[in-house]
């Protein structure tokens, strides 16, 4: 079974060496993906280093002499257990005839079972469904069509997401799904131009943001300019809320919108919707802090840094098995004990997936002397697995999956509980419904998807 992963990519091409830029970039990009990363420089001819591990630790044992081009593509990674290994890791690479390639991709191609028979699977070298692009792409460009055509007849023949970075020998490409389910962001520096998933990895560079690769859209980049080879201009798009909700940094603009002003948004809805009598509200911190805020400021009740984070131990959600994130979940973030004593609390968090940090809030909070405890969730319930790019395989996983709130609420411990609503998300992220993937909280996928619904 391919893997269904979530990503950072980035491309960057100057008139500079750009290792360290991509370094950067990379670290800049590490929420999304922390169990493997690597980059492919071109010098004269693509070299590439990847490793295990967050972006810092990969690169701090490189071989000096590695990477000393003035362009190359970087990606990090996530996926579900057992595919968490160096095989899979990107970009991926080939060497054919007509050239040398390599490619990072942040997406899941759904249709994945039908391209592989477009390829002979005994060359493959890794589980990913990113290798099967690339050897389609490449195979048409043997037979004949510019590095440009092969990447649009590709497209025709993909379902699912993707925003990807590719070289093709010295050149460098960007393309986006036509429904644009990832982000993928472009940018320039004074001698040179960017592409990455959010737009926080250019602001960390000091590059300027310049705009969104468009759904659909083609782009080949070099250091005097970016070239756009048309986009797909249907009106149906299906952007992931969940970038938005929890997945993307808050300071990533996309689509023009920026993910903080969203969770703010969210946070000032979910007090219109779910209103509560309490002393203080807190964060579920760092991801629930943008929605907490607004929670406060609709509300008027004082907000308070009612847990500390532990900021060297990762995010659980994106941790590949069920132990380690439950151990994670323990050692991440303490509560403040004078702060809650008495009071009666209101928690605010992005999103509830499996239910296990909830719960621990819940109770650890309750150990801290709070008289009351009202959670509130910035993302209606997830109760369908994700196939488009974000690691949730089964509806078993769900706490929500089958339940009323009210269950849920008891499950969890607290006091109340509420959910955003679904128009109310679609409201706060301001883009409306048709440009919206909302799969994972109602059930219909905008790309057809084996056994379950289709938005129409
Ligand atoms: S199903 Fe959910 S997580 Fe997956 S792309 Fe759609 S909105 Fe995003």
């Amino acid at each position: 079974m391919p893997l269904h992963e979530a990503c950072g990519v980035v491309g960057i091409i100057r008139r500079t060496p750009v290792l360290t830029d991509l370094e950067i970039a990379l670290r800049a990009l590490q929420h999304r993906g922390q169990e493997s990363a690597g980059i492919t420089m071109f010098d004269g001819k693509h070299e590439t280093h990847k490793g295990m591990g967050l972006v810092s630790s990969v690169f701090s044992e490189m071989n000096n002499g590695f990477g000393k081009g003035n362009s190359g593509i970087g990606h990090v990674r996530y996926s579900t257990a057992g595919g968490s290994t160096i095989r899979n890791a990107q970009p991926v690479l080939l060497e054919t005839e007509s050239g040398e390639f390599s490619l990072a991709h942040n997406g899941t191609i759904s249709n994945h079972k039908e391209i592989r028979k477009m390829v002979d699977e005994e060359t493959l070298k890794s589980d990913t469904d990113s290798e099967i692009v690339l050897k389609i792409i490449s195979q048409k460009i043997e037979n004949g069509m510019n590095t440009v055509d092969a990447i649009r007849e590709t497209m025709k023949i993909l379902v699912g997401s993707y925003s990807i970075t590719m070289m093709h020998d010295d050149k460098m490409y960007a393309f986006r799904d036509p429904l644009g389910i990832k982000p993928l962001a472009a940018g320039c520096f004074d001698d040179g131009y960017i592409i990455a998933s959010e737009s926080s990895a250019m602001d960390t560079l000091g590059a300027s943001f310049d705009r969104d690769i468009q759904p659909g859209e083609i782009v080949e980049m070099d250091a005097d300019g970016i070239t756009s080879h048309g986009i797909d201009d249907t009106e149906r798009k299906a952007f992931c809320m969940f970038e938005y909700v929890y997945f993307a940094r808050a300071d990533a603009k996309m689509d023009g919108i920026l993910a903080y002003s969203v969770r703010h948004r969210l946070g000032q809805q979910l007090w219109k919707e779910h209103p509560a009598e309490a002393d203080i509200v807190i964060a579920v911190p760092d991801s629930g802090t943008a929605f907490a805020l607004g929670y406060s400021e609709a509300s008027e009740i004082p907000y308070r840094e009612g847990f500390i984070k532990n900021r060297y131990v990762g995010r659980s959600f994106i941790q590949p098995d069920d132990i380690k994130r439950k151990k994670t979940v323990n050692e991440k973030m303490n509560p403040v004990g004078d702060l809650l004593d008495g009071k009666r609390v209101v928690v605010v968090d992005d999103s509830v997936v499996r239910g296990n940090t909830s719960r621990k809030i819940v109770s650890r909070l309750r150990e801290a002397g709070a008289k009351e405890v009202h959670f509130r969730v910035g993302c209606p319930p997830i109760i369908s697995p994700c196939y488009l790019g974000i690691d949730m395989p089964t509806r078993e996983e769900f706490v929500a999956t089958g339940k009323e709130v009210e269950d849920i609420r008891a499950e969890i411990g607290a006091d109340s509980m509420g959910y955003v609503s679904i128009s109310g998300l679609v409201d706060c992220i301001g883009k409306g419904e048709k440009q919206l993937c909302l799969g994972c909280i109602d059930e219909h996928y905008p790309v057809p998807i084996e056994g379950e619904k289709l938005r129409e």
